[in-house]
């Protein structure tokens, strides 16, 4: 997308890239950033001079650790662990950890810079943070993945704390490796504190805290289908993963009447035309959750057709949920959901639409939703959850999905107020990156040179 301020655009893209060679992702993060910023900031002198968004840019501190552990036949093994703390203007830093294979300083920079606006948007007081390693928990056993977890956390605990950085899940970091890091940090440290969110709720987690990044997005949706004086009611959904995001947004994709019918992983897609009901994701949970299987067997469990290696954007729907991972829905795909009647794509996982697709979708008048907005559920709930370790309370189900409704209300308001454009419509992504940016800016000119 060709703006006014494109050369200003070029000229910090280039420094972007110079100064971060090779890191692709951390540059297409801040391009989406910077696309709207810029001319923004051209409008508000004070954020200019005070070199606002290259700070912001800067990861406050970034720390690269070795992570040894011993597999089960007793070799020695080795992976990389990374915390990224990129900006504490307006809370500790807070963002989850993702183990997984491709995760890179690029990635967690793209997540970590993404955290800090989103977080600002819940209103809650967190600034931006993410980490993770390049272990794959997939294939693992449990105690593999507990002796990594141990070791991980061994290092980390030192540069974390309820006050200073809080870390949560993300990719490959579930209930079970919650429970072994925050073991570890308490045997480490001899305290019991809210260091991580995303714990058992025996141990301190907050009720629909699992549930509420998937929740928030139809909460969200829901909000950005009232404004065409529409629901979710009866519309066919498509959504890719099948992890936490995703099983949550089927599940409130069904308590909204809408029909879910698409599921992923990493090896393809299954397409259930009947919609994937209650006790089908029943089933979808297990798998994943406990016996941590392959969702072909979805397919086998219920005869419907599984596409391997496949995303499932070809099949046609009224609206789109990118549930699984960065990158997976691109120019193509963007072109197959247009030309099959799809009218809303609203990004559960981190930046999962290039930035082709996305001017495509735009351009084409697709309702389309930031992830940095629709998915800041789940980091709203850990907030909550921060809240609730500090008081030594727990709220109730309603209680915390009441509030989980009004902050993602709250935050499609925000994207209205600063992406309406003058034909009544919104971009909610201008609205979104603008809304994030104000509040840590502001904060930022108020602490001073920091
Ligand atoms: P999970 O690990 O629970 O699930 C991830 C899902 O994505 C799995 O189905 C996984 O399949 C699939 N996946 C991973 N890599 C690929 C790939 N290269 N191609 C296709 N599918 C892939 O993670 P979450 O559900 O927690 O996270 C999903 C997305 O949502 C991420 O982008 C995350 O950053 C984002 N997010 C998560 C939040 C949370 O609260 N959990 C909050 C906000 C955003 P497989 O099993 O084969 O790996």
């Amino acid at each position: 997308m060709i703006t006014m301020n494109q050369p200003a655009i070029d000229d910090f893209m280039q420094m972007v890239v110079k100064r971060n060679p090779a890191q692709l992702e951390f540059h297409q993060a801040v391009y989406e950033v910077a696309m709207n910023i810029i001319p923004f900031i051209e409008e508000h002198p004070e954020y200019k001079k005070a070199n606002i968004l290259e700070r912001m840019i800067e990861a406050e501190r970034i720390l690269i650790f070795r992570v040894p552990w011993m597999d089960d036949a007793g070799n020695y093994r080795v992976n990389r662990g990374y915390r990224v703390q990129m900006n504490n203007a307006i809370g500790p830093y807070k963002g989850g950890l993702r183990f997984h294979p491709n995760v890179t300083l690029s990635v967690l920079k793209f997540l970590a810079f993404e955290q800090v606006f989103k977080n600002s948007l819940t209103t809650l007081p967190m600034g931006g943070g993410k980490g993770g390693s390049d272990f794959d928990p997939k294939g693992k056993s449990d105690n593999e993945v507990m002796r990594f977890c141990q070791s991980f956390m061994t290092e980390l605990f030192r540069h974390i704390g309820k006050d200073t950085d809080i870390p949560a899940g993300d990719i490959g970091v579930g209930s079970r490796e919650i429970g072994y890091l925050f073991g570890q940090f308490k045997r480490l440290t001899n305290e019991f504190t809210g260091v991580l969110t995303g714990k058992g709720y025996a141990y301190g987690g907050s009720l629909i805290r699992p549930e509420a990044t998937g929740y928030g997005l139809l909460f969200f949706v829901e909000e950005m289908l009232k404004t065409k004086g529409q629901s979710i009611k009866n519309k066919k959904v498509v959504i890719s993963g099948s992890g936490n995001v995703a099983q949550y947004a089927i599940e409130k994709t069904l308590a909204f009447g809408g029909i879910p019918l698409t599921a992923s992983d990493s090896n393809g897609f299954v397409y259930d035309p009947d919609g994937i009901d209650t006790d089908k994701l029943a089933f979808l949970m297990e798998l994943k959750n406990k016996r941590r299987g392959r969702i072909s067997e979805y397919a086998d469990e219920y005869g419907c057709p599984y596409y391997a290696g496949e995303k499932p954007w070809k099949i046609p729907c009224d609206v789109a949920l990118p549930c699984a991972v960065q990158n997976e829905l691109n120019e193509t795909d963007a072109q197959l959901l247009i030309k099959n009647g799809c009218k809303l794509v609203a990004e559960g996982a981190n930046m999962p639409t290039t930035p082709e697709a996305i001017s495509l979708l735009q351009k084409n008048e697709i309702l389309y939703a930031p992830g940095k907005a629709s998915n800041a559920g789940g980091v709203a709930a850990s907030g909550l959850e921060m809240s609730q370790n500090s008081i030594r309370l727990y709220w109730t189900r309603e209680e915390v999905e009441n509030r989980l409704k009004v902050i993602m209300h709250n935050i499609h308001e925000q994207c209205i107020q600063y992406g309406k454009k003058a034909d009544g419509t919104t971009d909610y992504l201008k609205g979104a990156n603008i809304a994030g940016f104000v509040r840590v800016a502001d904060a930022m000119l108020a602490e001073g040179h920091v």
